[in-house]
């Protein structure tokens, strides 16, 4: 028997950091004390309301059969509160709210309702890596759009050549940034939402951060910008803001039509997401503000301590006020590659290297706040010692 992996497959970009596994794997059966800075993912527990709330929703038999495919209505009006008390955007539940199985998965699907082969998706690099995997799985072609440090790691939209443009139909954009940790501001959004209407060209945001922040400039929803409804939707999760990574639930908002083109993928692809994790999610999103206040104290404690003790340590550090995580430039004289291997080898660190998020990401790794603030500064300790 011989069964090939499809082009779609076999085109898949080679998985940066199989050596970096292999490499930590190898440290820890040496016993060394390995510190990984690398994961995305939070390591609070969810807070208790939520993990209650699961557990008396788990036992209703209601919520044992199908769900509806485009989620609970009362999740769905959960999310439009949610929007209306941190946005100020005011959203139609029924038909302007979709539920996900986790934002991935609608960031994933949503180029299959929009895009024909030889669609251009206009995506961002550095990036999350589905925008443009969502997009080759389509069938359509990922235009790089680099995020540079002089830039604030903002996309040069307005470059974007001519001929590009006519074929392009969605544009990617998540502020706050992971990797890089910047953020956008309102004359960005407004500028974009006015490029894309002129363009007939859709907006696609991921707004997963939208509460890891820390000055006293809110990150806004690109659904506050006028006429943002005409053009856009938002992807967001209850991954990052409430501690739910393993939970699996997430949302999308915006343009009726984009919706709905969402769903109809959806309707023929899954069955919805488990009705009692949507209602643990409907009291994650009624959670009071000095809850998620005490999580970004937590973050921010951590980011103050790391970027002082990297300064320290010679390194360069981008200055944000959002995220988790800290967008660090490699020393001079090595690569992304090359200095990441080296805090393993050297310093018993997992880091990763910018490039793993697209080329343009080269000269720079990311480090996750997501290690209490004594491992951070012990991790930074290692690296004062290799005097760089
Ligand atoms: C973590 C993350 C998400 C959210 O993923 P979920 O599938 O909702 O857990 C989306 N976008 C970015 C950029 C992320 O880092």
């Amino acid at each position: 028997m011989s069964f090939e992996y499809s082009e779609r497959i076999k085109s898949l970009p080679p998985y940066l950091f199989a050596q970096i596994d292999k490499k930590k794997k190898e440290k820890i059966a040496q016993g060394v004390d390995v510190i990984d800075l690398g994961v995305g993912d939070p390591d609070m527990p969810t807070p208790e309301p939520i993990v209650k709330a699961m557990q008396r929703a788990v036992e209703k038999p209601e919520h044992h059969r199908y769900p509806s495919y485009e989620g609970m209505l009362s999740f769905r009006e959960a999310v439009a509160e949610f929007y209306r008390r941190r946005f100020g955007v005011f959203l139609d539940p029924e038909k302007e709210v979709i539920t996900l199985i986790g934002s991935k998965e609608g960031i994933a699907h949503f180029p299959l309702a929009f895009i024909n082969p030889d669609d251009v998706v206009l995506c961002p690099d550095p990036a999350y890596p589905v925008y443009k995997i969502g997009t080759l799985f389509a069938g359509g072609v990922p235009y790089i759009m680099p995020l540079k440090e002089e830039n604030n790691f903002l996309p040069d939209f307005k470059s974007i050549p001519k001929d590009v443009l006519k074929r392009a139909k969605i544009i990617w954009v998540n502020y706050p940034n992971n990797p890089t940790s910047a953020v956008a501001d309102e004359s960005f959004y407004r500028e974009l939402i006015d490029w894309a209407r002129e363009n007939n060209i859709i907006v696609a945001s991921d707004l997963a951060y939208s509460e890891i922040y820390f000055g006293n400039q809110k990150p806004m929803s690109i659904l506050q910008i006028d006429g943002a409804k005409e053009v856009a939707i938002e992807f967001h999760s209850l991954s990052k803001t409430y501690n739910m990574t393993g939970w699996r639930i997430g949302m999308a908002v915006g343009n009726e039509k984009l919706i709905s083109g969402l769903g109809k993928v959806k309707t023929n692809v899954d069955s919805g997401q488990f009705q009692a994790i949507q209602e643990a999610g409907i009291t994650a999103l009624k959670m009071p503000e000095s809850e998620l206040q005490k999580i970004r104290e937590v973050y921010r404690q951590r980011r103050e301590a790391m970027v002082k003790a990297l300064q320290d340590a010679g390194l360069e550090v981008y200055s944000s006020t959002a995220t988790f995580y800290l967008w660090v430039k490699v020393p001079k004289g090595y690569t992304s590659a090359q200095f990441v291997s080296l805090l393993l080898d050297e310093c018993g660190i997992v880091c990763t290297p910018g490039n793993g998020f697209g080329e343009h990401g080269e000269g720079y790794f990311r480090i996750s706040l997501t290690l209490p603030t004594e491992r951070l500064l012990e991790a930074a300790e290692r690296i004062r010692k290799l005097k760089i």
